[in-house]
């Protein structure tokens, strides 16, 4: 009997439409949350804290150890926790916002978070992203398993003492309001660090409760004051808590939103309603992620490669935070964080562009076409509510950074299909950013934008990181000019294709770098292409070099030779560590981390030179790219909890780590090439949105056969140093054959090279 029904079971499993489901592996358990949360101010690791939520949920769920407010809100060094808090940070350097915290304890009502904060060992701690647990010291447990807007949580306590939980309102305001009958705590937080968020900014919240309370109160954690029996208030630092029978395990169901407290509530029966256990929520997290990571499934690494690999494909499918929030007739509608107003359809926010358009976005384009179509829209709309297109958004628009990189993503996505917005709208919307200085940090508008369009360039000292903006102002014009292009618009393809050259006009021959210049034309002095700082952004010379997305071939072009072009790239890796820190004065965390990687000035910690090993593609010695790709995948990520080389950013920096793990990386958004790495894999199977297929196959691929030999696109030769969106988008397979001596006369000519405007104008 028991035979004929297995027999039975599995030819259903193979008829079954779902037989593909079926035969998904489990990858979650590759996955590390903690990954990089071994950080600190002077030194990232990843400046990471170990969030479950879903991918690009709306509200994360984390253990705090920091106090209330501080950016390091995880640190793998300290071994207490003092909450579990609701949180959305995507680096320390921006902070939280509407967050607020629960912590269970047994024994004494402690409320206030240092002397209720638990010693807790990370053997007693599980970081997966549908799940997380610790058990403290103490004895009591807490698990996590994440909605998209909220979360099922249980806590355990130890028999013969009180079991109390205490809700933190965190710093600013909260209301509070406690119903024992319904076993409910409801509320609301108006925390948050920038001061640009519209009057009125509330993260409303709803808490219900399987256990009956045995008494609670409000407290006030600026002075840690109770107020037993008191169940309803308002005001700074409030917070409540609950006592509960000794030795009980309860589950609370948590929710929230921006828009109202009926909201919350009701995305709480949408999200949670039907599930009675944890391990109800628990198992759908794992559902939809193991499906998401399924979609790059990886084979032939090592088990650490693996482990790395999925869990930053994780961080890769966090950020940025949906904002929106589902009606009862299941459309979507959110409160907008740029004018405090209510709006139908779709919002994405928290996000620096300048982190992720060059590796997470195009990473996304892959996976997520739908949602980047939807996030199109959003930003558009983004722009009319704030009046800028957002360049650091957290959740309201902070202007951090530089450039305008809003246009990145728009014209990437137009370049490979995702057409869902209109492309006059984003040309206005664009060309008003390119003209004008905004009210808040660098990246509202333009610094200087009549010297960039006059002379062609930021001038120094008049702006500091000059040469910086200029470069990215050229390549943003170039975005710009594409779309136009693209959609027929001659009004703005003739003006930003007077811009996109501007590069040039800050490379200094005499020197080979990128360098600041004056109003009177003159370069700056003293010049010391290893001072951090003055014209340069978190970088020096050395790392601002390679900011020519677009060109590279005009790059190349400026040294006069692809030998010197490519001098001056080994130069990078064989140059000394050495840190000047120029205009920063002290050493930044950025400086430390390139002296730890120990790659010469090649400063994998930060985002403007992460492209620059794949330049030896444009310059006929595809190899090197072939042999640094698969150095700094091998030497700088781990998936421990130092597993990064410096910030993470965003998603930004796992993105640049699977994109290269699969072999591609995209030098250039806004066209729609990625340029051949060297993949850490044997093979790499993408699922597409729309079903199809597309493999990277390595063989004979391994630690030391990092070179290719060989390699057809669907059985044809190919004889280019990379392939298109639609390639990809398309289904099919890339067969490399790998070997461990670089191939010196494959794919060396200038019709092998990827996009550069000046290939494309000879
Ligand atoms: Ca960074």
């Amino acid at each position: 009997m028991k035979k004929i029904g297995k027999i039975i079971f599995t030819v259903m499993a193979v008829l079954s439409p779902f037989a593909g489901i079926a035969q998904e592996k489990d990858l979650v358990q590759y996955v590390n949350t903690r990954q990089g949360t071994d950080s600190r101010f002077e030194m990232s690791r990843g400046n990471t804290y170990p969030a479950t939520g879903m991918p690009f949920g709306v509200h994360l769920w984390s253990p705090q150890t920091g106090k209330n407010g501080e950016g390091w809100k995880y640190q793998w060094s300290e071994d207490k926790i003092r909450g579990f808090c609701q949180s959305h940070q995507c680096s320390p350097w921006m902070s939280d916002y509407a967050v607020y915290s629960l912590m269970p304890m047994s024994g004494e009502l402690q409320v206030d978070q240092d002397e209720r904060a638990e010693k807790f060992s990370h053997d007693n701690e599980i970081g997966k992203p549908n799940y997380y647990k610790v058990t403290f010291d103490s004895g009591v447990t807490t698990e996590i398993a994440p909605t998209e807007r909220g979360a099922h949580m249980r806590f355990s306590y130890p028999s013969g003492e009180p079991a109390y939980l205490v809700l933190d309102g965190y710093t600013h305001s909260a209301g509070i309001d406690i119903d024992p009958e319904k076993r409910q705590i409801s509320g609301w937080v108006d925390n948050y660090r920038f001061l640009n968020q519209p009057d009125g900014f509330r993260c409303w919240f709803v808490i219900q409760f399987d256990k009956p309370f045995e008494e609670y109160g409000l407290w006030e954690n600026r002075n840690n004051s109770l107020m037993p029996g008191k169940a309803e208030g308002e005001g700074e630092g409030y917070g409540a808590y609950v006592r509960f029978k000794p030795g009980t395990k309860v589950q609370a169901k948590a929710a929230s939103s921006y828009i109202s407290q009926e909201q919350a509530e009701l995305t709480l029966s949408q999200e949670l309603g039907k599930d009675r256990k944890l391990e109800d929520t628990k198992q759908r997290g794992f559902e939809t992620w193991n499906k998401l990571l399924n979609r790059v499934l990886v084979e032939g690494g090592t088990e650490e490669q693996l482990r790395t690999f999925y869990s930053c494909l994780f961080r890769a499918n966090l950020f940025s935070r949906k904002f929106y929030e589902i009606k009862e007739n299941g459309e979507p509608y959110y409160y907008s964080p740029y004018d405090g107003k209510v709006h139908d359809g779709y919002m994405y926010t928290v996000n620096g562009f300048w982190d992720t358009f060059r590796s997470q976005f195009p990473l996304t384009c892959i996976l997520h076409p739908t949602m980047q179509g939807r996030y199109m829209v959003a930003l558009l709309d983004a722009q009319q509510q704030c009046g800028w297109l957002p360049s650091w958004s957290n959740p309201g628009e902070t202007g951090g950074m530089i450039g305008n990189h809003a246009i990145s993503l728009l014209a990437d996505a137009w370049a490979k299909g995702i057409r869902t917005f209109n492309p006059q709208r984003a040309l206005e919307a664009y060309a008003h950013e390119a003209m004008n200085k905004g009210p808040w940090g660098g990246a509202n508008g333009r610094v200087l934008p009549q010297d960039y369009f006059c002379r062609g360039y930021v001038p120094y000292p008049e702006s500091g990181g000059s040469t910086a903006q200029t470069l990215e102002y050229a390549y943003d014009d170039f975005c710009g000019y594409q779309l136009a292009k693209m959609t027929g618009n001659r009004f703005y393809e003739d003006i930003f294709a007077r811009q996109m050259y501007n590069y040039r006009n800050v490379f200094d021959s005499s020197t080979g770098f990128m360098r600041g210049r004056g109003r009177d034309g003159k370069w700056m002095e003293p010049f010391d292409p290893l001072a951090w700082g003055g014209p340069y952004c978190e970088g020096n010379a050395w790392h601002y070099n390679w900011s020519v997305f677009h060109d590279v071939q005009g790059l190349i072009d400026l040294y006069g030779s692809n030998e010197k072009f490519i001098a001056k790239l080994d130069s990078v890796f064989m140059m000394p560590s050495t840190i000047v820190p120029g205009t920063y004065g002290g050493i930044i965390h950025e400086m430390a981390e390139m002296e730890l990687a120990g790659m010469g000035q090649y400063a994998h910690g930060n985002q403007p030179i992460q492209h620059m090993p794949y330049l030896y593609c444009y310059a006929g010695e595809p190899w090197k790219t072939q042999y640094w790709v698969r150095q700094i995948m091998d030497r700088l990520y781990n998936s421990g909890e130092k597993g990064f080389p410096g910030d993470e950013d965003q998603g930004g920096m796992s993105s640049w780590y699977v994109l290269s793990a699969m072999g591609i990386y995209s030098v250039c958004p806004g066209t729609d090439e990625y340029v051949i790495g060297s993949p850490i894999f044997r093979k790499v199977t993408i699922t597409l949105e729309n079903g199809n297929k597309f493999t990277i196959f390595a063989e004979n691929n391994s630690p030391e056969n990092v070179y290719i030999q060989s390699a057809d696109l669907n059985g044809m030769e190919l004889d280019k140093n990379y392939i298109t969106y639609g390639d990809i988008n398309a289904g099919g397979e890339l067969h490399l054959v790998m070997g461990d001596t670089p191939a010196k006369d494959r794919c060396t000519s200038r019709y092998a090279a990827p996009f550069s405007l000046s290939k494309r104008d000879k």
